[in-house]
């Protein structure tokens, strides 16, 4: 048994299901040994994350959404006082309403836009900032992007633009935080069949280009992200900070 996360405390937000890239991770950190605060996005989610979350035996299960300010301050208060600390968050989450996502990025609304940067980047920012007083003896922030933020790729629209900030924000977040040993990470998988994914245009192309292309000619699963993820948030990669962590079998590198 891997014990690389014993008597370590993770906020993991981004559990939708039990194909969501949040739960891969989430029982990885559980296999570690960490404990484990896990959120779901309301109500209607609620009957889908709290069995999951009962699963790894979350000591936390509570709301957030996370364009609700109160909502973020109150699960931060009640980590806080069950916990006094805080090791490591995952932030898996994005959302673009549809229209600007399947459309154009020339044509992208204001607010279609300003949703999109708030959920997918500006959340991951709020969340280092009411997380740093918690990590009191260092730790680490880890969210999930997309090559899309990288290079072009079709179909991808806004949210393209979105993960190019979301990965800027990575490496300032983890400039600023390193003087206190807080490092800051993102997880760029390659394509996963999840709900987030079937609101992309032609992901079935996406994912059929992903297993051709890529050296290893196979698909990403939620577990190969968590074995990652597990060993990003661990001590073991107590240097490993600023990087885009590709989970993609090797996609990356290909040209054309
Ligand atoms: P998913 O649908 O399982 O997870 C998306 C999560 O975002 C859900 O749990 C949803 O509740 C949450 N969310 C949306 N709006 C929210 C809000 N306002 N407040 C709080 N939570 C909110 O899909 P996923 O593919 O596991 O996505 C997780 C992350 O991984 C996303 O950032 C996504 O861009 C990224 N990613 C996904 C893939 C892929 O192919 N699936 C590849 C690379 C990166």
């Amino acid at each position: 048994m891997n014990e690389a996360l014993k008597g370590k405390k993770g906020l993991v937000v981004g559990v939708a299901n039990d194909q969501s890239i949040a739960w891969g991770c989430a029982k990885a950190f559980h296999e570690a040994g960490a404990e484990l605060a896990v959120t779901y996005l309301n109500e209607k989610a609620e009957p889908y994350v709290r069995p999951l979350a009962e699963q790894v035996n979350a000591p936390i299960i509570v709301p957030l959404d996370v364009t609700d300010d109160e909502q973020m301050e109150a699960l931060f208060e009640i980590i806080g006082n069950t916990w006094g600390k805080l090791d490591f968050l995952l932030h898996a989450i994005a959302f673009a309403p549809k229209e600007d996502l399947q459309g154009r990025v020339a044509d992208c609304s204001r607010q279609g836009f300003l949703t999109a940067m708030d959920i997918s980047c500006y959340s991951f920012i709020r969340l280092a900032h009411l997380a740093e007083p918690l990590m009191k003896d260092g730790g680490c922030l880890l969210t999930t992007t997309y090559y899309g933020g990288e290079k072009v790729v079709e179909h991808y629209g806004i949210m393209g633009p979105v993960k190019s900030v979301l990965e800027g924000t990575v490496k300032y977040l983890a400039a600023e935080l390193g003087v206190k040993k807080i490092r800051v990470n993102a997880l760029s998988p390659g394509p996963i069949a999840t709900r987030a994914a079937s609101g992309i245009a032609h992901f079935d192309e996406l994912l059929e280009l992903a297993k051709k292309k890529s050296p290893a000619h196979e698909l990403i699963c939620t577990d190969c992200v968590g074995a990652y993820a597990r060993f990003l948030v661990s001590d073991e990669a107590r240097l490993v900070t600023g990087s885009i962590a590709y989970v993609d079998a090797g996609f990356n590198i290909m040209a054309g």
